[in-house]
Order: C-alpha cells, then sequence, then structure tokens
C-alpha cells in the first residue's frame, strides 16, 4: 500500500495538478493534513480536485479562518486580506465542507496526521524540542504533519532526536528547481518520525516547487517529492483576483 501524502495546497491548483500528475500510477491512497485553501487564487478548484481522492483529512488553521470558524485576527495583514476573499468566493457546498473537516490528530493508514503539532493544531513544529510530543505520543511510529510549508521532519532513536535532512535538489546543470526530483528516507524499525511531506501551493523552504510525499507502507520507504510548476500562471490569477501582491511574489521564492 502507497499512501500519498498532501498539505497545505493552499487553494493553488497548478501546484496541486503538477503533484499529481508526476504521482500518477504511484500510490494507492491519499490522505491529505489541511490547509487546502487560503493564500492561492483556486479555493473551489482546489477542494474540488482533493476532497474525492482522499481518504482522510484534517483541517487547517486557514481552513478555519477561511470558513468562519476561527476569525483571522491572528494571522498577517496580508494573510487576512487572503483568508477574507476566499470566505467570499468558496462555494455553499466546499464552504461546507472545509467547515466540517475533522481535527487532527487523527490515525489513518498506519499513520498519524498532524496539521501543527501533536497537541495544538495552530502550533509551528520549527525545532526539535517542539517536535518531541509529536515524536514520543503518537499512537504510531511515523506521524506526518504540515502548517510550516518546511519539507523533512525529525527522527527519534535512543533518546535522541535527529533533524532530517531530506535532500531533493537535483544536481544537474541549470536551474536545480527546473525538474522533478526525489528522496527516499528508509524507516529504521527502532526509530519513531514526525515527518512534514512539505507544501503543494506554497513552499517556504527555499525551494519553490510543490513538495508531497509517498509512504510506500511494505516497503517501509518515505519518498520526498518536488515537482515544477507553472508559477507564473498562478501569480497571474492572484492578481486578477486582488489578492495581496506579495502572496504571489513569495511563490517564485519558495518562501
Ligand atoms: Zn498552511
Amino acid at each position: 500500500m502507497r499512501i500519498l501524502i498532501l498539505s497545505d495546497v493552499h487553494a493553488n491548483l497548478t501546484g496541486l495538478e503538477a503533484a499529481l500528475k508526476a504521482a500518477e500510477g504511484q500510490w494507492d491512497r491519499a490522505v491529505c493534513l489541511g490547509d487546502i485553501v487560503g493564500y492561492g487564487p483556486d479555493p473551489n478548484e482546489a477542494t474540488d480536485r482533493v476532497r474525492p481522492i482522499v481518504v482522510s483529512v484534517i483541517r487547517g488553521n486557514h481552513d478555519k479562518a477561511c470558513t468562519g470558524l476561527t476569525n483571522a485576527d491572528d494571522f498577517n495583514p496580508v494573510a487576512r486580506q487572503a483568508a477574507l476573499w476566499t470566505r467570499e468566493n468558496l462555494t455553499a457546498e466546499n464552504m461546507a465542507y472545509l467547515k466540517e473537516l475533522t481535527q487532527g490528530p487523527l490515525e489513518s493508514e498506519g499513520f498519524t496526521l498532524i496539521h501543527g503539532s501533536l497537541l495544538d493544531e495552530d502550533e509551528y513544529v520549527f525545532a526539535p524540542a517542539q517536535a518531541l510530543d509529536g515524536l514520543l505520543g503518537a499512537p504510531t511510529q511515523v506521524s506526518f504533519f504540515g502548517h510550516t510549508h518546511l519539507q523533512g521532519g525529525y527522527s527519534f532513536r535512543n533518546n535522541q532526536i535527529e533533524v532530517l535532512s531530506i535532500r531533493t535538489a537535483t544536481s544537474a546543470g541549470g536551474s536545480v528547481h527546473s525538474s522533478v526530483s526525489k528522496a527516499s528516507l528508509e524507516i529504521q524499525g527502532d526509530t519513531r518520525y514526525l515527518l512534514n511531506p512539505g507544501s503543494t501551493g506554497q513552499p517556504r523552504d527555499g525551494d519553490p516547487r510543490a513538495g508531497f510525499a509517498i509512504a510506500d507502507v511494505e516497503r517501509r520507504i518515505v519518498d520526498f517529492w518536488r515537482v515544477p510548476y507553472d508559477i507564473e500562471s498562478v501569480q497571474r490569477r492572484m492578481l486578477t483576483a486582488g489578492l495581496p501582491e506579495p502572496l504571489a511574489v513569495r511563490l517564485s521564492f519558495g518562501r
């Protein structure tokens, strides 16, 4: 069984489609770690695309803010503006679907799905100390989280946390960001993992390509993928929609 792990799609249909095209035929079931909408220009299209393919999906902070479950008062001004734009542009059906999304953590396919941290769906796990709860407290050996938009994660073995360095950049000549690349992580029996598949819709780890992961349960391997997509077309749709320009610009840099 191969599980496709999507996260932080953020209403970027082009990034999502590129990821799904690259992953075609290489997964059996899909899950999503939240933030289907917010930031991007395609909230309905992204929701319509994710909804039928996932067996499990949990909510993210943007799904909550964009459906009015939370006000966006703790968002920065551009994120708030995008959340309010999304609220106005979601269809009633998608609004209802996103509003009803399950709160994580959620056990599915032998993994624990988390948006932020194990104990707080809105907490950013940026540092090893913040990963400890997820590493030790999750009911499964391997957990997946999102929210930071940083592909990678943490492992725990012999009382030590390790920050995993996932190197997906290609070393071929030319731009390292112009082709599909993949890095494999072997799951060791005596180790626990808290892994971030990256964001398909708004990467922030300096690599602008869409990020996702595929976990092969029997082979005990997690592949971390990066896939280029037509960033400019998304930026054009964002500006046409009147979404804040800084949100469009950051896509070029993956920051
Ligand atoms: Zn997010």
